[in-house]
This record gives C-alpha cells, sequence and structure tokens, in this order.
C-alpha cells in the first residue's frame, strides 16, 4: 500500500481545566480556587453559599483539580465530624 494521507487530524482543544467547581454544600459551581504558591497553601471559596476551607501543604505540582479534590474529602469529614 502506499502512502495514505492522513485524515483531517481533529484538533483537539487543550483540556480546559474549568475555573469553578460544584460546591458539595449548595450544589451550585461557584467554588473558586485561589493557590497561593509562595505561602505554599490554597484558599477554595464557595461564590453562592460561601463556605471556604484553607488547604495547607501545597506543593508547586499541585493542581487546582487536586485542590479540590482535598476540598471535597475536608468537606466530607467535617460534616462527619459535625454529625
Ligand atoms: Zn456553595
Amino acid at each position: 500500500m502506499g502512502r495514505r494521507r492522513r485524515q483531517k487530524v481533529r484538533r483537539r482543544p487543550q483540556k480546559r481545566i474549568p475555573d469553578v467547581y460544584d460546591c458539595p454544600a449548595c450544589g451550585i459551581a461557584a467554588i473558586q480556587i485561589v493557590i497561593h504558591r509562595d505561602k505554599s497553601f490554597a484558599s477554595v471559596k464557595c461564590g453562592n453559599c460561601g463556605i471556604s476551607v484553607v488547604l495547607e501543604d501545597i506543593t508547586p505540582l499541585t493542581e487546582p483539580v487536586d485542590i479540590y479534590g482535598d476540598f471535597i474529602d475536608e468537606y466530607y469529614r467535617t460534616q462527619k465530624a459535625e454529625v
């Protein structure tokens, strides 16, 4: 077989990480994550219900999605503790 021309290569735009995430407390996508890399912490806050958590141990490799995951864990841990 000869050279096969590649069919149109679909360019996928780079997966964009959203700036806002769903809030576990109110269910609205209003979570904002601010990473303070110089101070090694991140703050997570919901613009709707106002819940906020500060997460420490941020490394230069920590992605917002990791922080979001930690925030969710932290949220549910707190919920359990209160019940
Ligand atoms: Zn909320």
